[in-house]
């Protein structure tokens, strides 16, 4: 594991057993509370990220699904979680079976950890850190927005190369793509870290594409 400190407050913690991908964990420390956001393969990982916030107040964020994004909650079971509804919809359908299907990549506790708070179209975590709904990877993709450094967390939504799209509806991941387009913030991705303005556009282009060649 790498930690990488992007701002005071906030620590990439950046996994690479998941071969062939780095996965980014990201922590932010605002106020006297810790946001998580994403917990990787599980509860064994997220040891290094407890030890550090040893003791303080912790508010775990599933961007989506995945199992390479929520397993790790195990470690984390009496905090607030808070995920998109469709997320929790979703584990509670398919959860068991995922813990089972990628049992290979997972280390520590596994438990199919829901989340015990959800929201449909945004959700304000304090004065400067809300989530918003982003469909387009997946049905229930959200990101995070840190209005006081001027940056957005974009989970899978964005990545080099072009995003796998399991929800296939390329009009509603453009309408994604142009809102992060619109954000004219910083962003950074679970699986590529620091996405250029070129990927993003790439990703338009994509998207664009597909949808008018379906029209
Ligand atoms: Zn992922």
């Amino acid at each position: 594991m790498k930690k990488i400190a992007l701002y005071a407050d906030t620590t990439i913690y950046q996994f690479d057993e998941l071969v062939p991908y780095i996965t980014n964990v990201i922590v932010i420390e605002r106020d006297h509370i810790a946001y998580v956001f994403d917990t990787f393969c599980g509860s064994e990982y997220m040891q290094c990220i407890l030890e550090d916030l040893c003791g303080k107040e912790i508010q775990v964020i599933f961007s989506h699904h995945d199992f390479d994004h929520v397993f790790g909650a195990a470690a984390f079971e009496e905090c607030k979680i808070i995920a998109h509804q469709k997320c929790c919809e979703w584990l509670k359908q398919y959860g068991q079976k995922q813990l089972k299907d990628q049992k290979q990549w997972l280390k520590g506790k596994e438990v199919n950890v829901l989340p015990n708070c959800t929201f449909e179209d945004e959700y304000v975590l304090c004065d400067t850190l809300k989530l918003v709904y982003t469909p387009g990877h997946t049905e229930d993709c959200i990101t995070l927005i840190d209005l006081l450094h001027g940056c957005a967390y974009v989970g899978d939504n964005v990545e080099e190369p072009i995003c796998e799209m399991t929800l296939h509806n390329p009009q509603v991941y453009l309408k994604t793509i142009e809102f992060y387009q619109s954000l004219k913030m910083r962003l950074i991705g679970a699986h590529t870290t620091f996405i250029e303005e070129d990927l993003l556009q790439k990703h338009h282009d994509y998207f664009y594409q597909m949808l008018n060649e379906e029209c």
